[in-house]
């Protein structure tokens, strides 16, 4: 009998159980909740003709299971590096440019040196990437220069926790990847999110015979010994084959309403991003900031992406203040990149404020649950496991969930199929 695995998300960890389920010619059926795949790496289409991605995702060569997976679907040539020469830091507070290298290695180069950087900071860096007891980053580093040039830009691009919380021990896995040579290439999208991930990874599992269904939330899973037996949708309820398989690739608080005894982490770090339409550069461009509350930016041909992290100090006030401050700040360094912006004259913009962007990452342990709840079904999701919540370890949570599920022994229920469900199993 055809065993099939019914994948709950299409998020990238739900995409990338899919593709490692039918990598070895098996079946499966993802259910989305939305009206687009894609989760929190999505590019949104408004009817007004202003796209852009939900904010601005970036990738590093050292991210080897999102590289490989980009090349299962035919889509690493999409990604390129927008800065080969170093990152270009702009201080709002000097109005200086400064190009800073990610690799340990390419600050043998003083153009490539992050500001302020000295023997002391090296050894402190190096106490941080081997660190073997979990600790705010920014207790290990100190009140140095290195903080503001380095570490606290790289901390909440990487954890999106700022670094007097955040985790050493998630950072510096981070980091330790980082190290290989050629690992610290960055890498963004050429035209966005759903055009070179999202659309790439459905084509290929629709060639591989699979269905991505949109707008069907899984209200409910319906259980019996320990196993799941039915999926409640928003309109249907699908019955699973005794051979049948799950994979959950939710975030932690929709997998808490459906299995409540489980353990998540529950507490969130918001990313703000303000999109400006306006005309910028044929071939994008990548840049920090310090000094602002700008983080970065993203200058592509139609518009000008600025990402804040961890924005927790600004994601509940007034939308349009926000991005007019924002504006302020990233002017000068467009201007510096030969574009026409001016302070008095901002673009039509948009304001997108994802609350729960990621686990917030602290120094210390996150309830986690165990990854194969129930014997035929499995969790998937960039917040599980001791890595950063990012699009790489959502694509390994989801190769996970697959092999484990391939790996086990789902135990067959010792009653028949059509025996009326139990209330408590359906609550
Ligand atoms: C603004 C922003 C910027 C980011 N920047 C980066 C970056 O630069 N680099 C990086 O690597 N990562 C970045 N991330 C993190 C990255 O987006 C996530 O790690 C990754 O997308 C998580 O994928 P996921 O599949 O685990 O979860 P999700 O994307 O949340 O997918 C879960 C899916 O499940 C669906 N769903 C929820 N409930 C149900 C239900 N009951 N039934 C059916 N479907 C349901 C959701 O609609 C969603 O599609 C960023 C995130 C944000 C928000």
């Amino acid at each position: 009998m055809t065993r099939r695995t019914h994948i709950v998300g299409a998020g990238i960890a739900g995409l990338s159980a899919a593709l490692a389920v039918t990598a070895d010619g098996n079946d499966a059926v993802v259910y989305e909740a939305a009206p687009q795949p894609g989760g929190r790496c999505r590019t949104l289409q408004p009817v007004d003709g202003f796209i852009h991605d939900n904010g601005t995702h970036v990738l590093f060569t050292a991210n080897a299971h999102a590289i490989n997976l980009l090349k299962a679907i035919g889509a690493r040539g999409r990604w390129f590096e927008p800065e080969p020469q170093g990152l270009p830091l702009y201080d709002g507070r000097t109005g200086e440019m400064q190009h800073v290298g990610l690799s340990p290695w390419s600050w043998l180069l003083p153009s490539r040196r992050p500001q302020g950087l000295t023997l002391p900071d090296l050894a402190r860096i190096l106490r941080l990437v081997f660190t073997a007891k979990d600790r705010p980053v920014a207790s290990l580093i100190g009140n140095r220069p290195i903080m503001d040039s380095l570490i606290e830009p790289l901390t909440v691009a990487v954890l999106n926790t700022p670094a007097a919380q955040a985790s050493s021990q998630r950072l510096a896995c981070a980091l330790r990847k980082l190290l290989r040579p050629g690992a610290g290439r960055l890498l963004v999208a050429r035209n966005g999110l759903s055009e070179d991930l999202i659309e790439p990874a459905v084509a290929t599992l629709e060639a591989r015979g699979a269905s991505i269904v949109t707008g069907q939330r899984l209200r409910m899973l319906l259980t019996s010994h320990e196993r799941v037996i039915g999926l409640a949708l928003t309109d249907r309820t699908v019955m699973l084959g005794p051979d049948d398989r799950v994979i959950l690739a939710l975030p932690p608080y929709e997998v808490q309403r459906l299995l409540p005894a489980l353990p998540v982490p529950t507490s969130f770090e918001p990313i703000l991003n303000v999109h400006y339409r306006m005309p910028g550069l044929a071939n994008p461009r990548f840049i920090g900031f310090t000094g602002t509350l700008a983080q970065w930016a993203l200058i592509r041909p139609t518009h000008v992406s600025v990402t804040v992290s961890a924005a927790d100090a600004v994601v509940d006030q007034n939308a349009s203040d926000v991005a007019e401050r924002i504006w302020r700040e990233v002017v000068p360094a467009l201007r510096g990149l030969g574009l026409d912006a001016t302070s008095g004259r901002q673009p039509e913009t948009r304001v997108v404020k994802e609350k729960r962007a990621t686990i917030r990452q602290a120094a210390e342990v996150l309830p986690q649950p165990p990854l194969q709840p129930l014997a035929n079904l499995a969790l998937a999701g960039d917040w599980l496991g001791s890595l950063p919540a990012t699009i790489e370890s959502a694509v390994m949570a989801g190769e996970q969930a697959a092999f484990i599920l391939r790996h086990a022994r789902c135990t067959r229920p010792s009653v028949p199929r059509d025996r009326p469900l139990k209330t408590e199993d359906a609550a």
